[in-house]
C-alpha cells in the first residue's frame, strides 16, 4: 500500500505537488469516492531515491494524517518504514 492518506485529510493540497512520481490525486479523482486525497499504491515509491523522508508527509500540516501501508511487491520500500498504520511523521 505504499503510504496511505487517512480520513483526517483536510484537502489542503500541500502534498500533491511534492510527490516526485505524481502518485497523489485530489478528492475529485479519489477512486474510492471518499472526499479526501488519495495515493495510488502502484505509483508511490515511498520517495526512495528522491528524498530521505516521504515528501507528502513532510508537507502535510495535519498531524499523523499520512501513514505507512504495506510494502508493495516490485515497488521500492523505504528502509526506514514503520509498521502499517503508523504515522510517517510523528511528533
Ligand atoms: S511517499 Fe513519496 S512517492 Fe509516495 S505518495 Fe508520498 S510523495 Fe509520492
Ligand atoms: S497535505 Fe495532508 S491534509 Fe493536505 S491534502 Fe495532503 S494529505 Fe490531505
Amino acid at each position: 500500500m505504499a503510504v496511505i492518506i487517512t480520513d483526517t485529510c483536510i484537502n489542503c493540497a500541500a502534498c500533491i505537488d511534492e510527490c516526485p512520481v505524481e502518485a497523489i490525486v485530489d478528492e475529485d479523482d479519489n477512486p474510492t469516492g471518499e472526499e479526501i486525497y488519495y495515493v495510488y499504491e502502484d505509483k508511490c515509491v515511498e520517495c526512495v531515491d528522491h528524498f530521505d523522508v516521504p515528501a507528502c508527509a513532510e508537507a502535510c500540516p495535519t498531524e499523523e494524517c499520512i501513514v505507512w501501508g504495506d510494502p508493495i511487491e516490485g515497488m521500492p520500500a523505504s528502509k526506514d518504514r514503520g509498521d502499517k498504520g503508523t504515522p510517517i511523521i510523528e511528533d
